[in-house]
């Protein structure tokens, strides 16, 4: 803890004093324009990686960045509100689903149930990702560990992807051509983000090249 209390006065010693009149402006209000779904892990820092500062991004993080399916929604559930606020609030115009390598969530959908007994929550929370499984089972069944990994992990972002499009607000908003939809994967050791190239329908590496027109 004390390196975070040391951080505390090295941000308002420094970084908060220079952009003072940038936070100033902040603290009347949030415009993001993009709604960023992304793993726990603590090794992703989307304004990081995307270079953004403070109040570009509306973050929403879960253990493997999981959307549930609009009718699995319970009575309480904080990605749902995150989202309906994003969109009908926020009225973001992008929607990220970003996913990582190296993903517990994902390596734990292969364990053996049993050993996240004492994690009853977790497990559960799992259960939404097991069409991933599923379908990488039945597809891929021929391939190693290794590169099972990392197809679960953009089998999973495509998984998000169909799952928020099961919000009928999302839906309408994307007939509307207000809000559009991203998938990303990003590797941690690389330092690279791929993006989906759905008319191809694989992931492709961003680079300033592949962004040329878009804005
Ligand atoms: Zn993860």
């Amino acid at each position: 803890m004390k390196k975070l209390y040391k951080g505390i006065h090295k941000f308002q010693g420094s970084y908060f004093k220079k952009e003072k009149v940038f936070f100033k402006r902040l603290s009347k209000k949030q415009t993001p324009e993009v709604l960023f779904i992304t793993c726990s892990d603590s090794r992703i820092d989307p304004n990081l990686v995307t270079q953004s500062s403070p109040g570009e991004l509306f973050i929403v993080r879960n253990v493997g960045n999981i959307i549930p399916p609009y009718d699995a929604i319970k009575d309480k559930n904080s990605v749902a509100a995150a989202i309906e606020f994003a969109v009908l609030m926020l009225k973001v115009t992008d929607i990220i689903v970003c996913g990582h390598s190296n993903c517990g969530a994902m390596e734990a959908l292969y364990k053996d149930e049993r050993e996240l007994t004492n994690m009853p929550h977790l497990k559960d929370w799992l259960k939404l990702a097991a069409p991933v499984k599923d379908i990488v089972l039945k597809y891929y069944s021929m391939i190693q560990s290794e590169a099972r990994q990392r197809i679960t992990e953009e089998e999973n972002v495509l998984c998000q992807l169909h799952n928020i499009q099961t919000y009928p607000f999302v839906q309408e908003a994307l007939n509307a051509g207000v809000l559009h939809l991203h998938g990303w994967y990003y590797n941690i050791g690389t330092g690279r983000i791929y993006y989906y190239n759905s008319s191809e329908d694989v992931f492709e590496l961003i680079s300033e090249q592949s962004m040329k027109g878009d804005k």
